[in-house]
């Protein structure tokens, strides 16, 4: 392809793209292909001579639209939801149009990264200990909150072992609760860790006490084992719980070795708006946490990848993941007066993420990033409030910013034992999840089957939760009737 042929082919395919996001909404929400459609459809071997790039973009539309599920579709409440916005395709596509590995100390991509990372730490509030600018602390785009859970992990079992010379890999401990995200088991069986899952109770609305923490603090140490990192989310992502981190960080005062990694992935982008700080615990975070995470890419406005991390000291992922052999070497690295980025995660060479994080910022302003957060958030109230003034309807925990846990709890029904509400409920599900024109997600909480409501997508209006509420009651009018029968 030659820059002309690239141009034509360029203003096609954004063309195509605005005519896709012109009938997103006719689409279906879930893709209704079969798994292995693309084998069958698509030749074994690559084509031994090249093709015309028209076959090529014309295949891109028959046969991978229609297996993509739109995540950006108004009736989309499944999982979390996934930014998607014109400035930040546009940031990958510049982005992408200088392709570099990016990992050089002076190039405009690493610059940027820390002055938007700056720009983000602001827009949260948080303290000025993690500001790339203190020269201490910083942050740092990593591509999930996986791989920012992970480096902390790294960091903090580098810290513990130096100022624990002697202490047995097969001792240490990382604390979880049994509503962190599976990155914590994840970071656990990558470094061979032992992960200590806590108990949260629904009381709690299974957000993780200090007492508890305490209790399992002092069981451990009398077994000679050492826990180093407690993982604590403000906004789980079963049901968006918020571990206590201000008890949290109090008990952590006599275990100062302990490092505090705040996972709030999903959450953490409504530290916005100075109305949610306290809920979302920003005074805590910015007195006890060692690191924080969120995802500009889930809540944020930001086109996967963009993990927002920041640490209150860098040194520590250096000290873990400096190897800087003598090929890398450059006078601004040693001198310490450049940010090293590839110290502070995993690869080597890294995607230019701050450019797309960049034009949305500039583009939506502070005031656009908070309007978009409250907006979805007085959606799901909405949504809270038709659930409230229903009779069959209920509400298993606390709504959480735009998230809502539900079930149906018939108020007429004799039988209410857990065993057969989760019947009920399954198969209320299984009718909504045959649906293609909404997508909820399911989850299991100590028990008691529930389904997830969360709000996000930047088209979902009034209408859309209407549409839904109304598709819901309707299907759970069936699956009671059902019910009914089979449970008399
Ligand atoms: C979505 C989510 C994650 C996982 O995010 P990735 O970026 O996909 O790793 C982790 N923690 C919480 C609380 C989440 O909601």
């Amino acid at each position: 392809m030659d820059i002309e042929q690239f141009r034509k082919a360029g203003y096609q395919a954004i063309d195509r793209i605005c005519d896709y996001y012109y009938s997103l909404e006719q689409r279906p929400v879930v893709s209704q292909v079969q798994p292995g459609y693309l084998r069958e459809a698509l030749p074994e071997n690559a084509p031994e001579k090249g093709e015309d790039f028209q076959f090529i973009a014309d295949d891109y539309q028959k046969l991978i639209v229609p297996g993509m599920s739109p995540w950006q579709h108004p009736s989309f409440f499944a999982f979390f939801p996934t930014a998607g916005t014109f400035e930040s395709m546009l940031g990958d596509l510049y982005s992408s149009s200088i392709p570099t590995p990016g990992f050089n100390v002076i190039p405009a991509s690493t610059e940027l990264e820390a002055v938007v990372m700056d720009w983000g730490a602001k827009l949260f509030g948080l303290d000025s200990r993690f500001l790339n600018s203190s020269e201490i602390g910083g942050g740092v785009i990593q591509t999930s909150a996986s791989d920012s859970a992970l480096v902390a992990v790294v960091a903090a079992r580098a810290r513990y072992i130096r100022d624990h010379p002697g202490v047995k890999q097969e001792d240490l401990i990382l604390y979880t609760t049994t509503q962190t995200h599976s990155l914590g088991l994840k970071a656990g069986i990558v470094l061979g860790l032992t992960c200590r899952a806590l108990e949260v109770l629904l009381d709690d609305q299974f957000a993780l006490r200090g007492s508890t923490l305490q209790d399992a603090l002092e069981e451990d140490k009398k077994r000679g084992k050492h826990p180093f990192i407690i993982i604590a989310t403000i906004g789980t992502t079963s049901s968006g719980a918020v571990d206590r981190l201000n008890e949290i960080g109090e008990v952590v005062k006599t275990y100062p070795s302990l490092w505090i990694h705040v996972d709030a992935a999903w959450a953490g982008v409504t530290l916005a708006c100075p109305e949610f700080r306290e809920i979302a615990m920003l005074d805590s975070i910015n007195k006890y946490a060692d690191s924080f995470c969120t995802n500009f890419h889930k809540w944020g406005l930001v086109n996967f990848d963009a993990s927002g991390m920041w640490v209150k000291d860098r040194k520590h992922l250096t000290n873990a993941l400096d190897i800087t052999p003598e090929f890398l070497r450059s006078k601004h690295g040693d001198a310490g007066t450049v940010i090293d980025y590839r110290n502070w995660h995993l690869g080597l060479g890294r995607r230019f993420r701050s450019l797309k994080l960049w034009f949305v910022l500039r583009s939506y302003g502070v005031e656009g990033f908070q309007k978009y957060i409250r907006s979805t958030i007085q959606l799901n109230d909405y949504f809270v409030k038709l659930v409230r003034s229903s009779p069959t309807f209920h509400l298993v925990t606390q709504p959480s910013f735009a998230l809502t846990v539900f079930r149906l709890v018939p108020a007429s029904s004799a039988s209410t034992d857990t065993t057969a509400l989760n019947t009920l409920n399954e198969s209320f599900y299984s009718r909504i999840s045959a649906r293609q024109d909404i997508w909820l997600t399911q989850t299991k909480i100590n028990g008691v089957f529930c389904i997830r409501f969360a709000v996000g997508a930047a088209r979902t209006t009034k209408e859309h939760i209407d549409k839904a509420w109304k598709l819901l009651n309707e299907e759970a009018e069936i699956a009671l009737a059902d019910w009914v029968v089979i449970s008399n």
